[in-house]
């Protein structure tokens, strides 16, 4: 099925890279791999899967994991909210919506107003040991040590004083306690980390596996916080079309712009 469905598709020339972040412009668009991790651990692959590429968005899915690891799904659905916000992923306007006072938060951590406050609420001393904590939770997901793209990182960081300005409004409105630049940076490294095609099939496999890894056999999260991260991914993951993709595909999936999908079919298998 992998491979008829790569056949099927590895000459689609729709759609373009995005382009306002400069080193995401320069990615070669053919790169195209397929990887399916099933919960009894067998890997099936088709196409590139050695080409990586900056995780970006889909690394919402796994900072906001380890938030509710820590501090558990409550302070999630009390501190960003667990709704869609139907608006676009960097949306200013959903901010003003979602304010408390208007009876919010009605946001969700896969949008980046919420992805940077959820980032702000990993607990760490300093920004090294947030960091460690955050790079290592991903690679237990994968699998394997994953490393920075700092060619992503550094264009993204440079470019980023869009994201800097809903860190700042996040923090007006107290959704970010403290230190809204640190937040806004980590999260821009969260999104430079890099990934092939099996280690975003190894993570999705994780969440299908009840939070533990079906290769390495490593229990990375709670079985119990797998339901409320998937049910995030279901109601937001692909941001205003999530609705469009939960009604095609009856899954939870995640989309980010640095190219790949996540979908989990809970109890089955990652792709
Ligand atoms: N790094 C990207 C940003 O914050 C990720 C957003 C996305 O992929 O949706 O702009």
């Amino acid at each position: 099925a992998l491979s008829e469905a790569h056949a099927k598709f590895k000459g689609l020339q729709e759609g373009k890279n995005a382009d306002y972040i400069p080193a995401l412009a320069k990615v070669d668009a053919n790169i195209f791999g397929i990887a399916l991790v099933t919960t009894d651990g067998k890997v099936y692959t088709a196409g590139d899967i050695a080409s990586q590429v900056s995780i970006q968005s889909i690394s919402k899915v796994f900072t906001m994991a380890k938030v509710m690891e820590e501090s558990g799904p409550e302070a999630i659905e009390k501190t960003i909210g667990v709704d869609a916000t139907g608006m676009r992923f960097n949306s200013i306007v959903s901010i003003e919506q979602s304010q408390k006072m208007l009876g919010g938060p009605e946001m969700n951590s896969l949008v980046n107003p919420g992805a940077i406050a959820t980032t702000s609420m990993v607990k760490g001393g300093t920004r090294a040991e947030i960091w460690n904590k955050i790079l290592s939770y991903y690679s237990d997901f994968a699998g394997r040590p994953l490393q920075v793209n700092q060619e992503v990182f550094k264009s993204e960081a440079e470019t980023n004083q869009r994201n800097k300005a809903i860190g700042a409004l996040m923090y007006a409105y107290g959704y970010i306690k403290d230190n809204p630049d640190q937040a806004t940076d980590i999260y821009t490294e969260q999104c430079s980390v890099n990934v092939n095609a099996k280690d975003l099939a190894m993570m999705a496999g994780t969440l299908a596996n009840g939070g533990k890894n079906p290769v390495t056999g490593k229990q990375v999260m709670k079985t119990a916080n797998v339901a409320p991260v998937l049910a995030v991914m279901a109601r937001a993951g692909l941001y205003d079309d999530s609705g469009k993709w939960f009604y095609h595909t009856g899954l939870p999936g995640k989309s980010g712009v640095g190219g790949g999908i996540i979908a989990v079919s809970p109890g089955k298998f990652g792709i």
